[in-house]
């Protein structure tokens, strides 16, 4: 099969082993041999992040808006807030995903480029004291690769009573995270990102005495319920609706292979591809606009080259022509391209990139 490097944020790059367990006899969901593989895969989701005892992986067939909305407009009852820390467009996605359930929430704005000011941000909270009962957080922004850093935020919601809500989609299965340290109640990621599986499914992975605390709150959604889907997953190994049935034997296999390479040694390698992506594009003469002592080693956000020669489609339809597919940026203010190092990829696909990139900057004539 041709091998296409995805330098977008996801759907990433997956190994031949992952395409090809989708390749398997037809099969009805609501038999009991798929069941044992929905278990599987729920109880492999959570072991990544938390203890299955305490933690409990809730599954929906969507992409991974839906899973932030399924936890939103299931969890935040009619007479409680959220405060929302907006630093990027996923922030500002918790903010519409609000607007359009009428959830109450306050919005927490931060800089897209720095790490959040925690004075400032305790001093909302106290001033919002007993309007909010939650926080929610995007743990690496995508947007430009900013991280933040989730244990300060955890300790602020323990001072404050606060229940933790983590929009994990491009963090969860390279950064390590301890949902139970970190006190996280909520966290919410997607099958076809850092897990390095297909796109179809997303899943809440949630704290199950919280869950159970949402039973008899008023219902404001249907196929997203939360706790209806929980329920339902206990009874029956299923899920209430069809189920994206090959995306799910592709994660089962992706499960796998992350249990074989464990999170922290693929945070070694995404950092590994990271480092040589950096010194890369800095030798080519281009910068980045996240320091890197803020940064997520999973996307970067670099400066276009001022260049008379350069149009970002130029760009892209040139790398794309030789099997490398980069994403635009996504920040106003900036003229800025990103390139993600994640997904079944190691250095040496970075360093054939980088060669690649520098045939191009050669023809435009950014570089001799
Ligand atoms: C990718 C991503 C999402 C979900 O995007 P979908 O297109 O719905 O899959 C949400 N939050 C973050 C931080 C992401 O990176």
């Amino acid at each position: 099969m041709k091998r296409n490097i995805l330098l977008n944020p996801g759907p990433a790059t997956t190994t031949e082993t992952v395409k090809l367990a989708q390749v398997v006899p037809d099969i009805c969901p609501r038999e009991a041999e798929f069941g044992a593989l929905m278990e599987f895969v729920s109880e492999g989701l959570t072991s990544f992040v938390a203890n299955p005892k305490d933690y409990t992986s809730v599954l929906f067939g969507g992409s991974g808006t839906a899973g932030v909305e399924a936890v939103l407009s299931s969890v935040i009852g009619e007479d409680e807030g959220v405060l929302i820390v907006n630093n990027g467009a996923y922030g500002a996605r918790m903010c519409q995903i609000c607007d359009a359930y009428g959830i109450h929430y306050v919005e927490f704005k931060s800089s897209k480029i720095e790490p959040i000011n925690l004075e400032e941000l305790e001093a909302c909270i106290k001033e919002h004291q007993g309007f909010i009962q939650y926080l929610a957080v995007i743990h690496n922004e995508t947007t430009t690769g900013l991280l933040n850093d989730l244990d300060p935020l955890a300790e602020l919601t323990r001072k404050y009573g606060l229940t933790f809500i983590v929009d994990a989609m491009s963090s969860y299965a390279a950064i390590p995270i301890h949902m139970a340290k970190q006190n996280i109640s909520y966290l919410v990621a997607s099958s076809n990102k850092n897990i390095q599986g297909m796109a179809g499914v997303v899943f809440a992975i949630c704290n199950k005495q919280k869950l159970q605390e949402l039973k008899d709150k008023k219902k404001r959604n249907f196929y997203l319920d939360l706790y209806a889907q929980y329920e339902y997953f206990q009874k029956t190994k299923q899920l209430r609706f069809t189920p994206p049935v090959q995306t799910l034997y592709a994660l089962k296999q992706a499960i796998i292979e992350l249990q074989e390479e464990t999170v922290e040694g693929r945070y070694e390698r995404y950092t590994d591809n990271w480092e040589t992506l950096l010194e890369g594009i800095t030798r080519l003469g281009l910068t980045y606009l996240v320091a890197k002592e803020h940064h997520s080693h999973i996307i970067t956000t670099i400066l276009e080259p001022d260049c008379e020669g350069y149009s970002f489609d130029g760009m892209h339809d040139y790398l794309y022509a030789r099997g490398y597919t980069i994403y635009p940026g996504k920040i106003g203010e900036n003229n800025t391209f990103r390139i993600a190092n994640i997904g079944a990829l190691d250095r040496n696909d970075i360093k054939e990139f980088l060669e690649c990139l520098e045939k191009y900057l050669i023809g435009i004539k950014f570089i001799k």
